[in-house]
């Protein structure tokens, strides 16, 4: 690391132990849900995030007591969203998918559903964001209801086009004080909020409302190959890691580090190397 980055760094304490790293199940695509709740568990990771797919033909209740036998916490179900529409039977749809991710989360036992809150390329991102005000404000009160909270993750904007219209921290704060529910807050992920100017500003502020209900890492590769599937191991690309923990940590976040990494590089590898690797990478670059 260069000496310049070092010393922005100095403040941050290090991680310790292993207590607060929890992988998403996307990580290691290649392991299915029973697989990958046991390595993790071998390898001494504490939580996992579970995607939705490696849910498809289980029953959630049954992973996540699973998930608890193998002596990890469910730290959160991805995702659900995707409320922006110009289609009104999609965005009602939307809703009623919504609904039942927030079933599955309280089945899982999952503390939060991760929003990508969604976009359409036939309409301007002003009206997809009302649309993903009023998607939000519908499903709210059930999230609540069930002990399930809703966390927006502002997307990069490369993906203003289909896959966020929110995609900056400001945008999705407020999204969140426009909502004012105690359900709602935010997702902070450094792959799509490394750039941002505002971004420590913006940290500080979910910080004092309790907003921010997760944090997720990887790094950013340069060159990037892929949109969407060429995240980089953290240490590998120029994300300030240690710099934006020390942010989330000083506005109060004290919950776990998640390290979500789509590539298909590292999807190719053998998996239990690349586990070994993100927990040496979680210990020297986070
Ligand atoms: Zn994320």
């Amino acid at each position: 690391m260069p000496d310049s980055r070092r010393k922005m760094e100095d403040d941050v304490k290090p991680i310790e132990d292993l207590s607060r790293l929890c992988l998403h199940t996307i990580t290691t695509r290649p392991w299915d849900i029973e697989r990958a709740i046991d390595e993790y568990a071998r390898g001494g990771v504490s939580g996992i995030t579970v995607w939705r797919d490696a849910l498809e033909g289980r029953d959630p209740r049954q992973i996540g007591r699973r998930v608890r036998d193998a002596g990890l916490s469910v730290v959160s179900l991805c995702r659900g969203g995707f409320f922006a529409s110009s289609d009104p039977t999609e965005r009602r749809r939307s809703v009623d998918q919504n609904l039942q991710a927030i079933r599955e989360a309280a089945a899982l036992g999952a503390p939060h559903v991760v929003l990508v809150c969604g976009a359409d390329p036939a309409q301007p991102l002003e009206q997809s964001r009302e649309q993903i005000a009023d998607g939000i404000g519908e499903i709210a009160a059930f999230a609540s209801s069930e002990g399930v909270r809703l966390a927006v993750e502002p997307l990069h904007p490369m993906y203003a086009d289909s896959r966020s219209a929110i995609n900056t921290l400001e945008q999705a704060n407020d999204l969140c004080e426009r909502l004012d529910h105690s359900a709602v807050g935010v997702a902070v992920d450094v792959y799509h909020l490394w750039w941002d100017p505002h971004l420590e500003r913006e940290i500080a502020r979910c910080g004092r409302d309790g907003r921010i209900i997760a944090f997720h890492v990887c790094d950013w590769r340069t060159p990037t190959r892929d949109l969407l599937n060429d995240r980089g191991l953290m240490g590998e690309g120029c994300i300030p890691i240690p710099r934006i923990r020390g942010w989330v940590e000083t506005a109060g976040f004290e919950g776990y580090i998640e390290v979500e990494i789509f590539s298909t590089k590292l999807w190719k590898t053998d998996q239990n190397e690349f586990l070994n690797r993100i927990i040496q990478a979680y210990r020297k670059s986070v």
